[in-house]
């Protein structure tokens, strides 16, 4: 069996309004989380969870300063796939790199429905991040209609087919998958922990005929959608289920601090 080491991630998205919210969000943040080292095995440093957060651009500098004394890492909530140029209002991946940035959110739902992100531009944005050397959180899932259709399984599939299109095995190791139901975004409604599983071993047998079996097992998959602390332990026990993406709950120090402590 392959080891996954756990990732959980705060997905700020456009909160706090303010940098000084922001910042005491973080040093309230930083008080209740356990250090890198807590959640590590005596000698086995692979056992340790990460934890990512997603601050909006403004702040990312300043929470990064703020948390990495933790080993907790930052992360950008969107890139655009150009370089640079005459893009109005874009951030392109060399600045959110050269902010200290490790992770990008790519295909988030928010993204996708709102701003019109199509499977080709998400596609372009994942390879984008990974020229720059970062890892590109690759954001999937079906909506309340497609649930409601029994489709699920299909959505899922052509997300990751298109937006994965193109990236070599070698690269697939720097992704990472967020099996994020659009119903449980934001919703309160939390997938059950086995559905969820099921899903995201479905996903595994996808990535292992557009790759292989190794592939297919390494890759870690978070389960996003109205995770809270109560519901986090259920999740975390599942075979393949291996961090979480979370919005609302990660608005609340303690709350995303317990959820990133949470107890297998
Ligand atoms: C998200 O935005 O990715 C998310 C899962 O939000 P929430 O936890 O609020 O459902």
């Amino acid at each position: 069996n392959v080891f996954r080491q756990p990732i959980m991630a705060g997905n700020w998205k456009m909160n706090p309004t303010t940098e000084s919210d922001a910042l005491n969000l973080a040093i309230g943040f930083c008080a209740l989380v356990d250090t890198l080292e807590d959640t590590c095995g005596l000698d086995e440093s692979d056992t340790c969870t990460e934890v990512v957060l997603f601050p909006p651009f403004p702040f990312i500098s300043k929470v990064k300063d703020i948390v990495s004394e933790k080993g907790v890492t930052v992360g950008a909530q969107q890139v655009y796939y150009e370089d640079k140029g005459a893009f109005t209002g874009s951030v392109a991946a060399s600045m959110v790199k050269s902010v200290g940035c490790e992770y990008v959110l790519c295909g988030h739902s928010e993204r996708r429905t709102l701003f019109s992100d199509s499977d080709v531009n998400i596609n372009a944005k994942v390879k984008k991040v990974l020229e720059f050397g970062m890892k590109p959180i690759l954001c999937i899932g079906e909506t309340q209609e497609e649930y409601d259709l029994g489709i699920t399984e299909e959505v899922c599939a052509m997300q990751v087919s298109k937006d994965l299109a193109g990236v070599s095995k070698k690269d697939l190791e720097n992704v990472v998958l967020a099996y994020e139901p659009v119903w449980a975004i934001g919703t309160g409604l939390v997938c059950d922990a086995e559905d969820a599983n099921k899903v995201h071993k479905f996903i595994r047998t996808v990535l292992a005929k557009m790759y292989d079996e190794e592939a297919a097992q390494s890759i870690r998959i978070q389960y996003g959608g109205s995770v809270t602390p109560e519901s986090v332990d259920g999740l975390m026990a599942m075979s393949d289920i291996d961090g979480c993406l979370v919005g609302g709950a990660s608005l609340f120090s303690d709350k995303f601090a317990r959820i990133c402590n949470f107890k297998a």
